[in-house]
């Protein structure tokens, strides 16, 4: 999901230019794109103008971390930024109150307001270990009471038995007789929606909600809302007083816009998501796991976070210098080893690279997990320096008191070697005719 959004965020990468600290002219062609691409992901023109200045306003001047692009940096700024829009923390259905507890949810027809009741009764039943009772108050659309009693057999929780004739206040109040009488922990109230926000759906909200006095009420959504995301959660926020929003059909193709903007508008956390239509596909939002999914940079963010950790400057340069003279011996490669593992292991680094996901289960099998990692830093701790620096004096008789020491058979020692020779042979490559000199240089 979110797919274009997060093309046209990648895109801006390529066109940036500074070192050492982000300029002003950077950050600004940056922003451009973002604002561009946050308003084509259908957020709403008040939300990206905040968005854009308050995110402008903390890159401009912000130091670019060693070992970094800037535009690495950048978008790791821009995920921070909306992180803190869609705000830092994930925020669970509060039942902190007496029971029985009311959930009242709302939303316009389709939204997903039954499926979604059904999934949260059944997470709370099963989950959290609640009495649950459910009561449909659509009395517009006919079949929808039917429709959730349906869903309530299958995920195992009590409806509210049907009257006809009945209204929604009417039905809310037998809802909360019902469920202190029998002792529910919980009434979730499924209330009936129009195909746009207006006056008398308004009205109604209202009137069952003095009559319920809910503790949650949740705003249902589709995640493809788009501008109109706005004034809805706008309208339902002012006249009903809303305590969190739900998104639902996360697993289509929406582009994340209604959720930035819904947030930024009400100031009122996203609770929860749904997934898929079968009754457990329900998430726990995640602020800063949305705002990865809108980059859809891989994980850049946390590879800069963890080079900013990591990385130590001077050894690269070391490194680089090494490159350069196209001498790599077997204390590099177990400098490297400890890089990489000091960075989360090959799952974590490939992880973290956009595209790479797809070819996980190839690369596990061409033996780049962790476990080899770690043999072979094993076996180079089991030679001496001599044989670190000078590995062509490796021969049986020590090949096998290496393989002894470290714990593995001698064609695993084998292996290493030759794969530090190709390693050694490709930086000889790359470094040109600085490379020969530097080999001889050590073999004489
Ligand atoms: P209501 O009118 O707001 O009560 O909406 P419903 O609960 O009847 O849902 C309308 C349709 O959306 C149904 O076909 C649901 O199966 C579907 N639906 C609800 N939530 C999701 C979701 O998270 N993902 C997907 N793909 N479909 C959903």
């Amino acid at each position: 999901m979110f797919e274009s959004l997060s093309e046209k965020l990648s895109g801006i990468l390529d066109k940036l230019t500074g070192r050492g600290a982000l300029s002003e002219e950077d950050v600004n062609a940056a922003m451009r794109e973002v604002r561009r691409a946050l308003l084509e992901a259908d957020v709403a023109l008040e939300v990206v103008r905040s968005f854009v200045d308050r995110t402008r306003t903390r890159a401009i001047g912000a130091a670019v971390i060693k070992s970094v692009k800037p535009g690495q940096m950048v978008v790791k700024i821009v995920h921070d930024s909306l992180v803190e829009t869609l705000g830092r923390e994930s925020q669970a259905i509060d039942l902190n109150a007496p029971a029985p507890v009311a959930i009242m949810l709302v939303g316009l027809q389709g939204a997903g307001k039954t499926t979604t009741a059904a999934k949260i009764a059944k997470r709370l039943a099963e989950r959290d270990r609640r009495k649950v009772l459910m009561a449909s108050l659509d009395v517009k659309r006919p079949a929808a009471q039917e429709q959730l009693a349906i869903l309530g057999r299958q995920v195992g929780v009590d409806t509210l038995p049907i009257i006809p004739g009945q209204d929604p206040v009417e039905i809310a109040r037998r809802a909360e007789a019902a469920a202190r009488l029998q002792g529910y922990d919980v009434v979730l109230l499924d209330t009936a929606g129009r195909t746009h926000v207006d006056e008398p759906l308004m009205e109604e909200m209202a009137q069952i909600r003095d009559a319920a006095h809910p503790h949650e009420v949740l705003l249902v959504a589709d995640a493809l809302t788009g501008q109109d995301a706005v004034n809805l959660a706008k309208s339902f926020n002012e006249r009903v007083g809303l305590t969190g929003i739900v998104l639902t059909r996360m697993d289509g193709d929406g582009r994340g816009g209604a959720a930035l903007s819904m947030r930024a508008v009400t100031g009122k956390p996203i609770k929860l998501l749904g997934v898929g239509e079968k009754m457990d596909a329900v998430e726990d939002f995640h602020p800063s796991r949305l705002a990865d999914r809108i980059l859809g940079m891989g994980d850049i963010v946390s590879l800069v976070e963890k080079a900013a950790q990591t990385i130590d400057a001077q050894q690269a340069a070391r490194m680089a210098e090494k490159m350069r003279k196209g001498v790599f011996d077997l204390n590099d490669l177990y400098e490297q080893l400890a890089q990489v593992e000091k960075m989360g292991g090959m799952g974590g680094i490939l992880g973290m690279l956009p595209g790479v996901a797809k070819m996980k289960d190839q690369l596990a099998s061409a033996n780049l997990d962790d476990k080899v990692i770690k043999r072979q830093r094993a076996v180079i701790s089991s030679m001496t320096m001599q044989e670190r620096r000078n590995p062509d004096i490796l021969k049986a008789s020590r090949k096998k008191r290496i393989a002894a020491g470290a714990g593995v058979t001698v064609e695993a020692v084998n292996r290493l070697l030759k794969q530090h020779r190709q390693m050694a042979d490709m930086m000889k490559m790359m470094g040109g005719p600085n490379a020969k000199r530097g080999m001889m240089g050590k073999l004489g």
